[in-house]
């Protein structure tokens, strides 16, 4: 590949620029000014990039990322009142068109998938998809078998013409339950608690189909493997 269309693909800037910023000198490869933006570069043995005088480690794209999603970050590329979950993420993503997978509400915490691949974000949030995501709820009042038993049956929520079901149900603690839905839908899991007679007190999401949170810690991202990527599907 040629060197400018590298830089290009890392979101270094358009065509144009790119081929400026080789041609004037700014760009290295491994340590190694090359000011010719044509020049072929074997992009598999390539590690590091120096543009402008900083160095970037080369991203293997597109980007699947799993980020451990705080309290009090918003997900949305302009928030209104906190942080953006996207502060989170380095600085060269945002250079990438890294979007979320689906949203988390401010106050709830856990798995929240980005990518760089636009059918990937589109597919995975496809009604079609029914992927489970897996959340564990605290509520207000402790969980009785009749909570457990309308979830499981499905409650209906203003505003839409169906009924909801969860997927799987179970209680953990007296005011704690794991609770996984196949759709998308805003505030789901509150107003499906709240429809079956309880309250959301704090919302955590485990898990996304097979991919799980582990024991990356709070505010913490990371690569998602080829295997969870696979499971994915
Ligand atoms: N359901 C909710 O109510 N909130 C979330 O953030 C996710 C699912």
């Amino acid at each position: 590949m040629e060197l400018y269309r590298l830089l290009q693909q890392q979101g270094f800037g358009s065509r144009k620029e790119c081929r400026q910023l080789i041609s004037y000198g700014l760009v290295a490869v491994d340590g190694e000014v090359i000011d010719d933006w044509r020049a072929p570069v074997a992009v598999e043995s390539i590690s590091t990039l120096t543009v402008d005088g900083e160095d970037w480690p080369l991203l293997r794209l597109p980007l699947y990322l799993l980020l451990h999603k705080p309290a009090n970050y918003e997900t949305s590329h302009q928030p209104m009142h906190h942080p953006s979950v996207y502060r989170l993420l380095p600085e060269q993503f945002s250079r990438l068109d890294v979007s979320a997978v689906g949203r988390l509400d401010v106050d709830t915490t856990g798995l929240l998938l980005f990518s760089s691949d636009g059918q990937f974000v589109h597919a995975m949030t496809s009604p079609k998809k029914q992927v489970a995501k897996l959340y564990r709820v605290t509520t207000k009042h402790p969980v009785t078998a009749e909570l457990l038993q309308r979830l499981r049956d499905g409650v209906l929520l203003h505003d839409e013409n169906e009924t909801l079901a969860a997927e799987q149900v179970e209680q953990v603690a007296e005011c704690v339950l794991d609770m996984a839905i196949t759709q998308g839908k805003y505030h789901q899991v509150k107003r499906m608690v709240a429809a079956a007679g309880n309250r959301v007190e704090q919302l955590h999401r485990l898990a996304l189909g097979a991919v799980t949170l582990g024991d990356l810690a709070e505010g913490e991202w990371r690569h998602l493997t080829a295997a969870e990527l696979a499971a994915l599907g």
